[in-house]
């Protein structure tokens, strides 16, 4: 809007009539004192000043809005009625546009100022909004700025108040702060923990692990500067993310040593007391079948020993499991490994399944009537495992579906289906590690909790995988898949003869 500030109506009329010809928007004042009120309440993009008026004349309005902070930037166009000395109006007055025009007014000399003026104004109140931004947005990131640095001195207060090595990172992984502890173990703050000479390199495993945007998690042996036994330690570093991308890496060592040992002892009291009870026990039990077979059909001591052998049978399965746990273990578990007829193994086991629990019904399914490369007592171990968890673990619905196929990529599959109890999804990712069993069933059926790990084991020496597929109540499908290696030693049956 315009202000054409003039004493006499005539005037105005005409200024007024000529700008809004113009599309200009105008508001008019007669007097100076009247448009120092309506500059206090309105902003206004150009005045028009008449200089001389009675009262105030045209310099003092000028003056006087210099003195405003709001209206001081507003270009003025002086209207003198002769020619003005310009140090008059120059006077007290400092605004970004000033200038006159003498009368009579030339309506076009009058309209080509305005316009220059009123371009004016509009760059610099664009500018000024581009300023206001640009002020909000620093205000903005200086707040962000602020609670960042607030949120990173209170994680350090976290990571200096825990027992463990603790660090962080920029998201390229240069370190940025470690506390108190790391400076016991490491040489200095920019540097790793010592570890043991035998473990992984930490400084390359860290750059890889950032390379890779993924999470780490490692044991390794540290030792602290003053100290020569290093200890096991659980690194633990995870990329923290705003959105997708990484900000920073937060990173502890934990001291898992004394975990560790026992760990070991538990292992190696299972490794000696296992072995220490498969000799008498394997005495044990050639004895009761020597009596098994000496004491006639009749003679009703008969039912006793039989059902002493079933219960050493039990024994010598959980003392042989028991074994191969701690040979797992030690890395002593051994693999014969050669081709072997698949079908007649799995028949095999599947007619003793039937013999040892003869109220159950065992259905086979599927075609592999191949010869495979592996260790044929393990994988029959896999399947007898299985079989024998289909029959404990559903002690109401006495079917059991044993299927076994090939794939056209060149797999053998072997499913056992039973109706059983199930197993929630929960579980399911733990029921293949050691010692895990299923809380509420644990106390109904009696068991270690290792023939599964023992299959997942030896499943993963012949580079195969293995899984469930469960519903709580509906029973379950384990599998496993093993790849029909070694191509030239693979014959259909019929060519084997
Ligand atoms: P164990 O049977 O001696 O406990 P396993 O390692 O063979 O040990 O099995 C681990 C756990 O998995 C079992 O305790 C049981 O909870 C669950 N499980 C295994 N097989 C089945 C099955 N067929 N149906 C339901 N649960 C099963």
């Amino acid at each position: 809007m315009i202000l054409i500030v003039d004493d006499k109506p005539e005037n105005i009329f005409s200024l007024k009539t000529i700008l809004e010809l113009h599309s200009f928007p105008t508001d008019t004042a007669l007097s100076g004192e009247e448009a120092l009120k309506k500059i206090l309440r309105q902003s206004y993009a150009l005045i028009i000043l008449d200089v001389q008026m009675p009262g105030m004349d045209g310099f003092e309005v000028a003056e006087a809005i210099s003195g405003y902070s709001k209206a001081r930037d507003i270009p003025i166009i002086f209207l003198s009625a002769v020619n003005t000395d310009k140090k008059f109006i120059t006077k007290g007055y400092s605004s970004g546009g000033m200038d006159y025009i003498t009368k009579p007014i030339d309506p076009d000399i009058l309209l080509l100022k305005v316009k220059t003026f009123y371009r004016l104004y509009e760059q610099n109140r664009e500018l000024n909004r581009i300023q206001a931004s640009l002020r909000s947005e620093i205000e903005f990131r200086k707040k962000v700025e602020g609670e960042l640095q607030e949120r990173a001195g209170e994680l350090h207060s976290i990571l200096e108040s825990i027992p463990q090595i603790a660090f962080t990172t920029r998201a390229d992984g240069k370190i940025e702060f470690v506390n108190e502890k790391w400076l016991k173990y490491a040489p200095s703050k920019n540097a790793f923990p010592l570890t043991h000479p035998d473990d992984i390199n930490l400084a390359k495993q860290w750059e890889k692990t950032v390379a890779s945007g993924q999470a780490l998690e490692l044991e390794v042996r540290v030792r602290r500067i003053d100290h020569e036994e290093y200890r096991f330690h659980l690194l633990r570093a995870i990329p923290i993310r705003e959105g997708d991308t990484i900000t920073k890496w937060v990173g502890t060592f934990t001291d898992i040593e004394d975990q560790k040992q026992a760990v070991r002892k538990k292992d190696e009291f299972i490794s000696i007391a296992s072995h220490e009870l498969k000799t008498p026990l394997t005495t044990i039990k050639a004895y009761v079948q020597l009596l098994d077979r000496q004491i006639e059909d009749e003679d009703p001591n008969k039912l006793y020993v039989e059902r002493a052998l079933v219960q050493v049978n039990k024994l010598d399965d959980l003392i042989v499991d028991l074994l191969d746990l701690s040979r797992i273990e030690s890395g002593k578990l051994k693999f014969n490994k050669k081709l072997f007829r698949f079908d007649t193994m799995l028949s095999n086991a599947i007619d003793m399944i039937r013999q040892t629990y003869p109220d159950y019904t065992l259905i086979r399914k599927g075609e592999a009537d191949i010869e495979l490369y592996g260790d044929e007592m393990r994988i029959e171990q896999v399947i007898i495992n299985y079989l024998t968890n289909a029959v404990k673990y559903s002690p109401d619905n006495k079917e059991i579906h044993i299927e076994a196929y090939t794939t056209s990529d060149d797999r053998l599959f072997v499913r056992v289906r039973d109706f059983g109890i199930g197993i929630r999804k929960d579980h399911q990712s733990n029921i293949f590690s050691k010692f895990y069993r299923v809380e509420e069933s644990a106390n109904r059926f009696q068991g270690l909790g290792i023939g599964l790990y023992i299959c997942a084991e030896i499943i993963r020496r012949h580079e195969g995988e293995y899984g469930v597929e469960s519903e709580p109540g509906e029973g379950a499908v384990f599998y496993f898949s093993v790849p029909m290696t070694d191509g030239p030693l693979l014959r259909p049956a019929q060519a084997v003869g």
